[in-house]
């Protein structure tokens, strides 16, 4: 009696063996085409969930499945290790974040290697490591020689509930992120990368492939908009400034300006607010101060604002305009200061309602008679009130005006973009120290390169304080000048969280490269990565940021390519009875049980057969029973002997055979396309049908024992991928030499593969009208589109009905009609 499959054992016993034997460790190898697998690294949150394995097992499924097909596969894994969670976890248990994050890795390593995929451990990159930080410190420094890092004072988001500052991406309707606490602003100095300077190119996605949603959604971050910056004159106010700009996308409407709106952060307020109305300006600044972002944005609330006591003038009309400050105004959007045209902008026309400004009609809606508006008023029109633009239509009107303004010089046409610098300086302990030196004579002075990495002291104190609480570490702060020796102080905040994985995938190349943060040469073999897999929420964040990277880093002539990431592919989300899985809903599945039961290549095949990948899906126990069973029946029909019926007619045999061999090459190539187009699902479809089809022919016996034996190869060699384990341990007791992942992936032969055909007879009541030829498998329904597609047929039974369909299977069709 055969042993009861039990994945526990063979997937220790297999997974031992693989390491021992170094069997995934890859290095540069010329003779083969090369393949790099990534896939996201994970956070070190502390334990791997299924998301987790939804993330990973199908992603080791496809590189396996091209290491079998003959490429050299560089499918590494790592943690990404520094930044607030861990820290903020560590502090609730107080632990130290050093302590707390290794002690996670740990485990999920121990996790990790339970799914059985390829990685290659000896390539594990941990970015909290000072091997690996002190080249993300040499980043630091590079962007800064290369003019792309910068320190400015600016207001900031500040979230008074993790004490930090955030970066726009972290802010979310105004809200943190990760704490949900409300963003206010503040004024820091920071450190900024000119990811700006390469907007124009994040835009682009030329040349990979990438999910259109995710190419959109860059598109729409990085939100380029053309128009026309005007200047407002200030000449008679004295100020030493000459001018306020504005950005406006309505040129046309500039005639029908009757004030402007400064943000209360703008540098101008102070200069220019009359002494009369100080106070009151002063006090709306420090209420706005405490306003969130998503407050100022709001659409609920009423907009509110102040008269600053001073005039700007329209140079299109001389026209003298009253300047007011207003908090739905934002610094961090275009210039801080808009021109308001009430009649033609909504917000604008609630506004000057509720303070009594003039509204100036200069667009015509259609028919108007110069009467006042009922609200503003959108839509194209034609231009009135506008000088010698007058009668012109206003889309038109856009491109005269924006001419005459150039002409000028009151204007010029440009582009405005929503995405802002980058900001990633962080005042918080757990983060690679931001390499800089700030000395009283020589001023800002990067650390040299020579003294990297600038570590981080295991001994200061990480509780939040709203500064970094590096600053009171006397040990650390203190440093000579690295230019003239004197007493200086280090840069004590550490850096964004997100700069440590914008390279990550560099490292995977030449890990423990000590001269440089990569090898150039392996980096040259390796790169661009062929498939990126992970969740589509990093779209704006990591995968722009991981852009900006390789761009400043080709720019620098580090690597020789454009694009980091050649195919980028997001996988959906598992959910449990229909709900996102959280620990307050108690509905969190977790991996290591269902593999200590079931065994890890059951939640692997159960997790690609869930659901498209791209979609994600609803876990089910009776769904991973069903795997289970499946891998049991492999289990039993593979390796146990094969009776054939001695008494089998020449004839049976021989279409039981052709039938057999046909479908091993149809599951081959359908399961080789389903691959390479990832769509798990059908392919484990797919190989649940050809073993129900083999079981069938073991019962029957009917095929002589050679051409069974190849087709179990094939069905062993097409679950290699997917259910790793198992397939290495039926290979080898079924005679195979050790190891089946170093197999090829079998071959399909076209005309094996090709269906059987019929000829089917085409009748219309009972007369012979065509004949056409049909795969033997086609159906009733099938069988009836096809025909009353045909030519010859439609003559016959046009203007008529059908009234009934006869079909004798492979043999005959007949259409009765009146
Ligand atoms: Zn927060
Ligand atoms: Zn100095």
């Amino acid at each position: 009696m055969k042993a009861k499959y039990n994945p526990q054992e063979i997937e220790k016993k297999w997974q031992q063996k693989w390491a021992e034997d170094k069997l995934y460790e890859v290095g540069e190898d010329n003779t083969k085409p090369k393949w790099y697998a990534l896939t996201m690294f994970p956070y070190t949150s502390g334990d791997l969930h299924i998301g987790h394995w939804y993330a990973m097992a199908p992603s080791d499924v496809h590189a396996r499945f091209k290491r079998m097909q003959g490429y050299n596969v560089l499918h590494p894994m790592g943690f990404d290790a520094f930044g607030l969670p861990a820290e903020n976890a560590a502090i609730k248990q107080g632990i130290h974040p050093f302590t707390w994050t290794m002690q996670n890795i740990d485990n999920m390593r121990r996790q990790l290697k339970s799914i059985g995929a390829i990685y290659d451990w000896s390539r594990e990159v941990i970015t909290c490591l000072p091997d690996y930080y002190k080249w993300t410190q040499w980043f630091f420094l590079k962007l800064y020689e290369a003019g792309l890092a910068y320190r400015d004072k600016a207001p900031v988001n500040w979230c008074p509930g993790c004490q930090t500052v955030l970066a726009n991406e972290q802010v979310i309707d105004g809200f943190c992120e990760r704490c949900g606490a409300a963003v206010t602003r503040r004024d820091l100095k920071q450190w900024f990368f000119r990811i700006t300077k390469y907007a124009d190119e994040l835009m682009q996605h030329d040349g990979i492939d990438w999910p259109e949603r995710i190419k959109l959604m860059q598109r729409n971050w990085v939100g380029k908009s053309e128009g026309t910056e005007i200047s407002f004159a200030l000449d008679h106010t004295g100020a030493e400034e000459r001018e306020i700009r504005v950005f406006t996308t309505r040129p046309d409407t500039t005639f029908g300006v009757t004030f402007m709106v400064l943000a209360p952060e703008h540098p101008l307020v102070a200069k220019l607010t009359s002494p009369e109305k100080k106070a009151e300006v002063e006090a709306y600044i420090m209420r706005s101060r405490q306003q969130t972002e998503i407050e100022r944005l709001s659409t609920e609330r009423e907009k509110d604002g102040v008269f600053i006591g001073a005039y700007v003038a329209n140079r299109l009309n001389n026209k003298s305009v009253p300047i007011w400050i207003a908090d739905y105004v934002l610094m961090s959007y275009g210039t801080g200061a808009v021109m308001a045209v009430p009649a033609h902008d909504t917000r604008d026309f609630a506004f000057a309602k509720k303070y009594n400004l003039p509204i100036r009609v200069v667009i015509a809606p259609p028919g108007w008679q110069g009467e006042e508006l009922e609200e503003a008023y959108t839509e194209p029109g034609v231009m009135a009130n506008s000088g010698q633009f007058n009668g012109l239509p206003s889309q038109e009107g856009i491109e005269a005006v924006s001419d005459f303004l150039e002409e000028k010089g009151w204007g010029k046409r440009t582009t405005t973009y929503r995405l802002r610098d980058w900001l990633i300086s962080r005042q918080r302990y757990w983060g690679a120290p931001i390499p800089m030196i700030y000395c009283d004579k020589c001023g800002i002075v990067p650390v040299p390169e020579a003294d990297l990495p600038v570590l981080l002291p295991e001994d200061a104190e990480f509780r939040p304080t709203g500064e970094s609480p590096l600053k009171y570490h006397e040990g650390f702060v203190n440093a000579p000048c690295p230019r003239c020796s004197a007493p200086a102080k280090r840069e004590t905040d550490t850096m964004d969280t997100f700069m440590c994985s914008s390279w990550y995938f560099l490292r995977y190349a030449s890990p423990h490269y000590d001269t440089a943060p990569f090898d150039a040469d392996r980096v040259k073999y390796w790169f661009p990565v062929d498939l990126y897999t992970g969740g589509a929420e990093h779209a704006v964040m990591h995968l722009l940021y991981a852009r900006f990277f390789i761009k400043a880093a080709r720019d620098m002539g580090l690597v020789d390519f454009d694009e980091p990431f050649i195919r980028l592919f997001n996988q959906g989300i598992i959910i449990a009875e229909q709900q996102k899985m959280s620990k307050s809903r108690g509905n969190v599945i977790t991996p290591d049980i269902y593999v200590s039961e079931l065994g890890a290549d059951a939640v692997r095949a159960y997790l690609m057969f869930i659901a498209p990948w791209e979609r994600g899906g609803d876990w089910n126990d009776s769904g991973i029973s069903g795997i289970s069973r499946w891998l049991n029946r492999v289990w039993n029909l593979v390796p146990g002997k094969y009776r054939y019926n001695e008494e089998t007619s020449p004839a049976v045999r021989q279409k039981a055979e052709q039938d057999l061999s046909r479908l091993a090459h149809q599951t081959i190539k359908k399961v080789t396309d389903d691959l390479e187009r990832i769509r798990f699902n059908i392919m484990i479809a797919t190989l649940m049908e050809f073993t129900n089809y083999l079981s069938e022919v073991k019962e029957k016996g009917t095929a002589a024992p050679p051409v069974w034996k190849e087709s179990i190869d094939t069905l062993m060699l097409l679950l290699a991928p997917t259910a790793p384990h198992l397939a290495e341990e039926l290979w080898t007791q079924t005679g195979h030499n050790y190891s089946i992942h170093n197999q090829n992936w079998p071959q399909w032969d076209e005309k094996l593969a090709k269906d059987e055909e019929i000829t089917l007879v085409v009748q219309v009541n009972g007369k012979l009208r065509d004949r056409l030829t049909a795969p033997v498998s086609i159906t009733e329904s099938e069988a009836k589109q096809l025909v009353l597609e045909r030519q010859r047929v439609k003559a016959h039974i046009e203007g008529k009905e059908i009234i009934n369909v006869i079909y004798v299977p492979g043999r005959l069709i007949n259409l009765v009609v009146r």
